[in-house]
């Protein structure tokens, strides 16, 4: 009965992510000019940015005190900004350097983050003991009360839904991160810090080592709390499988960012339980989400185990989706931004992820322009 409901909520979830994409990539704060007039937008904008309480802090200069210095450089706050890309503002620090990317953002756990964790946590763990309790009695209905025929089919079927949740959970990391990765910035209503601070990762990968696990993955407690679980629960009627399925699924995708951070740590960091599940590929491994870290940041969007990561790539299913939102709306990913001759593959159709030959030409295109840039100012 769950496979079918696992089937549907694949394609919901799709579906869902696309839908999101293309509504919120109209908006303000998802608008995303042509990259190469980045530097023109940020000259144009200065005027209102001066207005602007700055949401990123340490990375941005105050703007009253640094104007002229400003209208050289892009910003986070402007549209068509991507970091990493050239003329950005924003470089990334050599050596493992944490670096914070969003004001009033902090390494240190506050207690605030601690009752969201925590009380998310324990929520999640009620409504799945809850709903194990309503597959035990349906199966009991078929078995027989206190059969421990019955006790053992419901551990069988709960370790499968689980199991079935954990594997599509990673999908799921794939598509959000994928989302947040390309399109939007600081100012998108809602998901502004999410995706600020997964943006900004790509520019100070090492931070996230620092953070500690309820600071880490507080932010996710909000789209994956329990109040979403119920929302849904209630919305669509949904049955104890289909809950259960539901709270291990949000369970994963808070816990992503955990796993995330523990491919970021060195193996002495991580401690033997996590390199144990690193080496199990029950959590991404190291050198699978190295990969991600590769500009322009186009693949390995998975995050919590990492199992889907090579056919999602080879499938080319985000590049298609970016070609849909690009026709619809004419809204470029940043992967398209970082990288011209992915753009170019896409339009045309290629959308299975290219071998490391396009990375080197992107890279050599760079140093290029970095060497032209430098020509011109001497
Ligand atoms: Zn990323
Ligand atoms: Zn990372």
């Amino acid at each position: 009965m769950y496979t079918n409901t696992n089937k549907n909520t694949v394609k919901v979830a799709t579906t869902a992510a696309l839908l999101l994409c293309v509504l919120a990539t109209t908006i303000d704060g998802f608008s995303t000019s042509s990259p190469l007039s980045s530097s023109t937008a940020a000259a144009t904008n200065t005027k209102n940015r001066m207005n602007m309480k700055p949401l990123y802090s340490s990375i941005v200069a105050e703007p009253d005190t640094e104007i002229e210095e400003e209208t050289k450089k892009a910003s986070f706050l402007d549209d068509g900004f991507v970091f990493g890309l050239e003329g950005s503002g924003l470089d990334r620090p050599k050596g493992k350097v944490s670096q914070l990317v969003v004001e009033g953002d902090t390494l240190k756990t506050t207690d605030q983050q601690r009752v969201i964790v925590w009380g998310t946590l324990l929520g999640h763990l009620s409504i799945a003991s809850y709903s194990v309790l309503g597959i035990l009695q349906n199966t009991e209905a078929v078995a027989g009360a206190a059969d421990p025929l019955a006790i053992g089919l419901t551990v069988l079927q709960a370790m499968s839904i689980t199991l079935t949740s954990w594997a599509l959970a990673d999908l799921g990391s794939g598509v959000l991160h994928w989302s947040v990765d390309n399109y939007g910035n600081g100012r998108t209503p809602i998901m502004g810090g999410i995706i600020a601070a997964f943006q900004g990762h790509h520019s100070a990968p090492w931070t996230i080592t620092e953070r500690e696990f309820e600071n880490n993955v507080s932010k996710l407690c909000v789209p994956f709390g329990i109040q979403t679980v119920l929302a849904l629960k209630f919305v669509f009627g949904l049955g104890s499988y289909s809950t259960l399925f539901l709270t291990v699924f949000c369970l994963m995708e808070i816990l992503s960012q955990e796993f995330h951070k523990m491919s970021h740590t060195t193996k002495s960091e991580a401690g033997p339980i996590w390199n144990l599940l690193q080496e199990k590929g029950i959590s991404i491994p190291r050198k699978q989400h190295a990969q991600h870290h590769i500009a322009p940041y186009d693949g390995n969007y998975c995050i919590v185990s990492g199992i889907c990561n090579e056919k999602v790539d080879e499938s080319g299913v985000f590049r298609r989706m970016e070609h849909i939102i690009y026709n619809l709306n004419g809204i470029e990913s940043n992967a398209w931004k970082l990288d011209p001759e992915l753009r170019k593959r896409t339009l045309n159709g290629e959308y299975g992820l290219p071998t490391n030959s396009h990375r080197t030409s992107f890279k050599a295109a760079q140093s290029k322009a970095a060497k032209a840039a430098k020509s011109k100012t001497i």
